[in-house]
């Protein structure tokens, strides 16, 4: 009796278990609107390509990949991170000065799904005032850590009229340090018409700069080259880079609210 018992608690805990790596998979996933309307690519009948930096900013590797994308003269969309933008500021106005766009990617890179109303609200409206208070913009596109979603995420998020942007290509985990040529032939492998293309310029907005961390913690370099390599890799094949509030007026949506210089 006892051993029958047992082996029923043991499969519903497994079955309990099995449904919380679903959900918690769920959440995460970039394609999935079971939780509400997300941008995940850009028109599939166009030519055209939106490059996506999260994390930053995060000198020098931030400060790399504009020089990068000057001289290619390719604009992209930095997800920045609050308290990385208060140490940092300086870095996002020249992301914005060089007509680049700029994404809320909250304050601290915590996983929204944890926190509450209030919370979410919060994490992105102190972004919202760092980057005001650096760049002299609003943003209206975010961009939850780790994707992760789920119904009062995007609820709150879309009060703040904030359109969410998820991604198409996978990620090239490029925070696992591969080289940029395993980054660039990842990313590369998936890019199509329309493609929304994530790499990183920081480490969840951490600042290492003058604090006892191991500085490859911070390091980017390899996106910093990965940049280069998809960029050029891309334009032989006749793609236009576009930023992310770009991609959205070529859908026809958000035009006004999504991204706005605040007069
Ligand atoms: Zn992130």
């Amino acid at each position: 009796m006892h051993a029958r018992l047992a082996v029923r608690t043991a499969v519903c805990l497994a079955l309990l278990l099995a449904l919380a790596v679903i959900g918690y998979e769920v959440t995460e996933s970039p394609g999935n609107q079971i939780f509400g309307k997300t941008v995940v690519r850009g028109p599939t009948n166009q030519r055209v390509v939106a490059l996506t930096y999260d994390d930053g900013p995060n000198p020098p590797y931030t400060n790399r990949i504009l020089s990068v994308l000057r001289a290619e003269r390719v604009r992209a969309t930095f997800f920045v991170v609050g308290r990385a933008v208060v140490a940092y500021p300086g870095v996002v106005r020249q992301e914005v000065e060089e007509g680049n766009a700029i994404g809320n990617h909250t304050w601290s890179h915590g996983h929204l799904v944890l926190y509450d109303e209030r919370g979410v609200r919060q994490t992105l409206e102190r972004t919202d005032r760092a980057i005001y208070a650096a760049a002299g913009i609003h943003t209206r596109i975010m961009r939850p850590p780790f994707g992760a979603r789920d119904w009062l995420v995007l609820r709150e998020a879309r009060k703040l009229r904030y359109v969410p942007v998820m991604w198409s290509v996978p990620l090239p985990r490029d925070w696992d340090y591969p080289t940029a040529h395993v980054i660039a032939a990842r990313v590369l492998r998936y890019v199509g018409d329309g493609s929304i293309i994530v790499l990183h310029d920081g480490n969840r907005g951490i600042v290492c700069e003058g604090r006892r961390v191991s500085p490859r913690l911070c390091d980017r370099n390899a996106d910093v080259e990965a940049t280069r390599l998809i960029i050029r890799t891309l334009k032989q094949k006749g793609y236009r880079f576009v930023t992310i509030p770009e991609l959205l007026r070529l859908q026809g949506r958000a035009t006004r609210t999504a991204y706005h210089a605040s007069g």
